[in-house]
């Protein structure tokens, strides 16, 4: 019980205990870690490298995608900020610079 999770908000690793509450040192949020799960819906996202994903992670692109209506592809190694977890095929929903909001298969990014 020693290894403490991450903040839900920052992926700050600092994260302390106080009581039964979770704080961050870094964006001063506030967290009961045994409401995690439910916040979640249950959806459980892994990357390529079948690490757990979270709302708010930083992703990387890990292969040159083709994006609908985009002329460009969306190139290897294009960092995607905040993402959020959906149901469904496409399992990230994020935004991207020069592209917009789009949606991208959590088996083709790791996390940053
Ligand atoms: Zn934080």
């Amino acid at each position: 019980m020693s290894d403490l999770p991450n903040c839900p908000k920052c992926d700050s690793a600092y994260a302390y205990e106080d009581g039964s509450m979770l704080i961050c040192p870094e964006c001063a949020h506030e967290w009961n870690p045994q409401d995690a799960g439910a916040e979640e819906d249950g959806l459980i996202v892994k990357d390529s490298n079948g690490n757990l994903l979270a709302d708010g992670d930083t992703v990387t692109v890990i292969k040159d995608l083709k994006v609908k209506g985009a002329s460009n592809p969306l190139k290897v190694g294009t960092r995607v900020k905040n993402i959020r977890l959906v149901e469904g095929d496409h399992n990230i929903d994020c935004k991207i610079d020069g592209f917009g909001a789009m949606k991208l298969k959590s088996e083709f990014v790791k996390k940053a």
